[in-house]
């Protein structure tokens, strides 16, 4: 795509696949932040106080009145910005310092100030809701100096919206056949301008830096898929991009499996699962089986440890919605972004890079040997044979320790790699287990030494960065030449374009979210393997995500 194009103005973190071509249109401004004003008189500071009030309560009224007529998702984000608008917390400081003869309008803006320190101090989904703050704090303001409340304008023609970030506000309302795309400056894959975009189902690119030179009315091509944004395209062929994508999309609603190349190479396609009931809906997709099943996640709340019944109970309903299929177990990856109550016994200054996973068992067994023998008596009851994988593997001496463990309950072992060591002895490994699997979420972690909460590092952490693919290669490698199968269940597995770049590194099933499934069954079912294993060739031959996307692209097309 990219040669035949004019230019490529901005480049952003892809979050929702497709392309879109139209005219790019900005939200409305937002009010001018002053911050300096006369102090109230003493007169008028209760009357000012009612207005502050009044005002939170017709934003919240209005959002209230929206998330009415929205559904899903859309509806969520609604009610949680007018819960925003309503807090108690927030409104209290305000009324606090009118109180002390602040002005509302700047009484507002140092409440907001206030708690976006506090969020951004937080990190991670907090620090990505201070857009939602500072949108309930510009309608408010909007509300309190009678101006029009700030927003996205409703277009005549399909445009693709541009905007700094989008708040729930913003974006809840929007009619999919009027903005039919999304690019933002800011945010991140999980900031509510991607949830809403996935849920229209319209191309997505967030962290797109540069957007600012493109102004209002150019007609843009977005790709959700590369995060490219190219401003005035040649009309001819953005259109026909526009029509390739429609047929994709067909695609992936049509599609229903096996996992195979085009010249039909088998290429299991799974499904990611955390209990019964996601279980038993990714047994309504396409999906072969479940690749990775996060079993901490049943467990988050619990303040003590559950039975070993109690886990078998859980462990069975999954084995039971994939009855005949593979379905590979993960035993507890307790600790870091997951801590259990029963499972991490102290505070540690470092936790990703402390006593997570796998390493809670070589201070204590009992916990992964009950777990074991509950996973044991739920493959004897359902009649299977469940795969049983141990996160945070760093050595081949621990695979072998858990291989041992896992064999002695008559379960077929594997091993995690998540960790940059795991890949580089991957061949040493394999000599203990019959299959790995690849987390590159981890991986790119530890790779890049960059927190994968961070949405600020989010660029070190694309599971696009050639060095964290160098490992998976060296990884599918091993597996290859020992005969055995691995597989990737980080979220790289998701991106349909690196899912061919995956299979053409040599891995031999895709997990991912079951909403993804069929995405990445139609996008590797549409090339061949000697394709794949091109683009594979091609990215490693880069030195960043960007190059690396646009040469899977380039190779594949
Ligand atoms: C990973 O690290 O890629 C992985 C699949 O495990 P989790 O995301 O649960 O840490
Ligand atoms: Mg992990």
């Amino acid at each position: 795509m990219t040669e035949q194009l004019n230019r490529i103005t901005v480049h952003g973190t892809p979050v929702v696949p497709g392309i879109a071509y139209g005219p790019a249109i900005w939200p409305s401004s937002r009010p001018e932040l002053v911050t300096d004003a006369p102090a109230l008189d003493e007169a008028d500071r209760e009357a000012a106080v009612d207005a502050f009030v009044a005002a939170a309560k017709a934003v919240e009224n209005r959002l209230l009145g929206r998330a009415a007529e929205a559904t899903g998702a859309a509806a969520e984000v609604l009610q949680a910005n007018a819960a925003m608008a309503a807090d108690r917390g927030w409104i209290g400081a305000a009324k606090k310092s009118i109180a002390g003869g602040v002005p509302p309008v700047q009484a507002a803006i140092a409440a907001t100030e206030q708690f976006v320190v506090l969020f951004t101090k937080v990190g991670g989904l907090m620090a990505e809701r201070v857009t939602d703050l500072e949108d309930i704090r510009d309608r408010v303001i909007a509300e309190l100096s009678g101006l029009p409340e700030p927003g996205v304008p409703m277009p005549e023609t399909p445009s693709v919206l541009c905007a700094d970030d989008l708040a729930p506000a913003d974006t809840a309302g929007l009619d999919a056949t009027k903005i039919i795309g999304l690019v933002t400056i800011y945010g991140g894959p999980t900031s509510h301008t991607a949830i809403i975009a996935r849920q229209l189902g319209i191309p997505c690119i967030v962290a797109a830096k540069e957007l600012e030179s493109i102004s209002a009315g150019i007609p843009i091509l977005i790709d959700g898929t590369t995060g490219d944004v190219i401003a005035e395209p040649d009309p001819g062929h953005a259109r026909e991009l526009v029509e390739q994508s429609r047929i994709d999309r067909e695609r992936v609603s049509t599609w229903t499996g096996p996992g195979q190349t085009a010249d039909g190479r088998p290429v299991d396609v799974l499904a990611n699962v955390q209990d019964g009931a996601g279980a038993r809906a990714a047994a309504s997709t396409a999906a072969g089986g479940i690749g990775l099943f996060r079993t901490e996640l049943c467990f988050l709340g619990r303040e003590t440890e559950p039975t070993v019944d109690e886990q078998a109970a859980i462990y069975a309903e999954v084995l039971e919605a994939f009855a005949g299929k593979k379905v590979i177990i993960r035993t507890l990856d307790a600790g870091s972004d997951k801590p259990l109550k029963f499972a991490n016994h102290q505070e540690e200054a470092n936790p990703a890079l402390g006593v997570r996973g796998v390493r809670i068992a070589w201070q204590d067994m009992g916990i992964l040997n009950r777990q074991l023998d509950a996973i044991a008596a739920a493959a004897a009851s359902t009649n299977s044979s469940p795969w049983v994988m141990a996160p945070m593997i760093a050595t081949p001496a621990e695979a072998k320790c858990f291989a041992d463990a896992v064999r002695a309950r008559d379960l077929v072992p594997g091993v995690m790699v998540e960790i940059p060591a795991a890949a580089l002895l991957a061949d040493q490994i394999l000599e203990h287990v019959e299959f790995l699997s690849i987390g590159t979420n981890d991986l790119a972690q530890y790779t890049m030494a960059a927190d994968r909460m961070s949405s600020e590092l989010a660029d070190l952490t694309d599971p696009w960065q050639p060095a964290v693919l160098a490992l998976v290669a060296r990884t599918a490698q091993a597996g290859q030449a020992a005969g055995k199968r691995v597989g990737v269940c980080g979220e790289a597995a998701a991106d349909p374009l690196l899912a061919c770049v995956l299979a053409g590194l040599g891995v031999s099933s895709l997990s991912c979210a079951a909403a993804s499934v069929a995405g990445v069954g139609a996008k590797v079912g549409s090339v061949t393997m000697a394709q794949c294993e091109a683009a594979a060739a091609a990215v490693l031959a880069t030195g960043d995500p960007v190059a690396a996307r646009k040469a899977a692209a380039d190779a594949i097309s």
